[in-house]
């Protein structure tokens, strides 16, 4: 019998797993949205939702309060996202014993964007840790936790090639991480590379391909240059000529989403992860049209 509050094991079981992504907001405004939005979301009976954690350890209490609550106060099961920025390695085992206090079982070990962001350099933290296969071992040597991984399907921003990206996440997998997720797939034969790659170099685990539909051209764009990649033309070509149509731009990039979905379920993938924004809507459109029971 699987151990259904295991994410590891619950990949494994069968069947495609639907989970969701919040950040942490900023303010009282944004604290009212985002639980909003879990409410709506509950409604799908996602296999699981995650917490993301900010570089610097700025949301270090928000995260683990927000994951709490929704242990606590929702159906659903929660994953904290965890990063080595800025923390010594004491640190990072007093947040370890606060997620558990709280009941959370799985944690996303990330290495964390640096504090500049994206593209900035890496800055160590005397007395912490350097990478997230490190990160990965520290929080297996706890005992009972199921940890997953980042995982990118172009290759991480700072990787020096695609080999590179491979073994790292093969050294993530032999640390003891049980499956990733990926940053957003803008196509999907950026995820089946990656899968085959992560194959080849012997990481066998679930790789869940994460999905953020284009909602607004210029913040996709933002985010997809800060990952250090371009955005497809053949994507373009469709969402260009409604540059000047917010809602028709907006309907299609939920259906240039909805077809990834298919494509990527019908490639394999054991689900989808979809990074929310917080807000409810465009993924409850995508899993409208996906026609996915809940
Ligand atoms: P690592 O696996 O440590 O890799 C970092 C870099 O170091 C890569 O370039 C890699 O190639 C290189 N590297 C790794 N190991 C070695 C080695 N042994 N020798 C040489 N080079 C090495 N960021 C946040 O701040 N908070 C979040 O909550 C968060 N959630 C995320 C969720 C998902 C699903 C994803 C995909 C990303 C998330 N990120 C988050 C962003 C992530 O932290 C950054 O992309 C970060 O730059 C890389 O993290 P990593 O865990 O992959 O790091």
């Amino acid at each position: 019998m699987p151990d259904l509050s295991a994410i590891g094991q619950l990949l494994r079981s069968g069947g495609h797993s639907f989970s969701f992504e919040f950040f942490p907001p900023k303010d009282a405004d944004g604290e009212e949205v985002l639980w909003r939005s879990i409410s709506e979301l509950e409604d799908l009976h996602p296999t699981f939702v995650s917490v993301t954690y900010g570089a610097g350890g700025g949301t270090r209490e928000r995260t683990v309060a927000i994951t709490r609550r929704i242990a606590h106060d929702t159906s659903m099961l929660p994953m904290a996202h965890l990063t080595c920025v800025g923390h010594t390695t004491d640190e990072l085992s007093t947040i370890v014993g606060e997620l558990r206090r709280a009941g959370i079982r799985n944690v996303l070990a990330l290495r964390g964007d640096p504090p500049g962001g994206p593209g900035t350099p890496w800055e160590s933290t005397p007395g912490g840790l350097e990478y997230a296969s490190e990160l990965v071992a520290f929080l297996q040597a706890r005992g009972d936790l199921s940890v997953g991984v980042a995982a990118f399907p172009e290759g991480h921003r700072d990787a020096p090639d695609l080999e590179h990206d491979a073994r790292v996440l093969k050294a993530k997998y032999d640390a003891g991480a049980e499956f990733a997720i990926t940053e957003m797939v803008l196509r999907a034969s950026d995820y089946t590379g990656l899968v085959r790659r992560a194959a080849e170099v012997g990481a066998d685990f679930p790789i869940v391909p994460g999905i953020m539909p284009i909602l607004n051209l210029s913040s996709m764009r933002t985010m997809v240059r800060l990952s250090g990649r371009e955005m497809p033309a053949e994507t373009l070509a469709r969402i260009l000529p409604l540059e000047d149509d917010p809602a028709a731009l907006r309907a299609e990039g939920i259906r240039i989403a909805t077809e990834l979905c298919e494509q990527l379920l019908e490639a394999g993938a054991p689900g989808l992860h979809f990074y929310t924004l917080n807000r409810s809507k465009a993924t409850r459109e995508i899993f409208a049209a996906l026609k996915i029971p809940v």
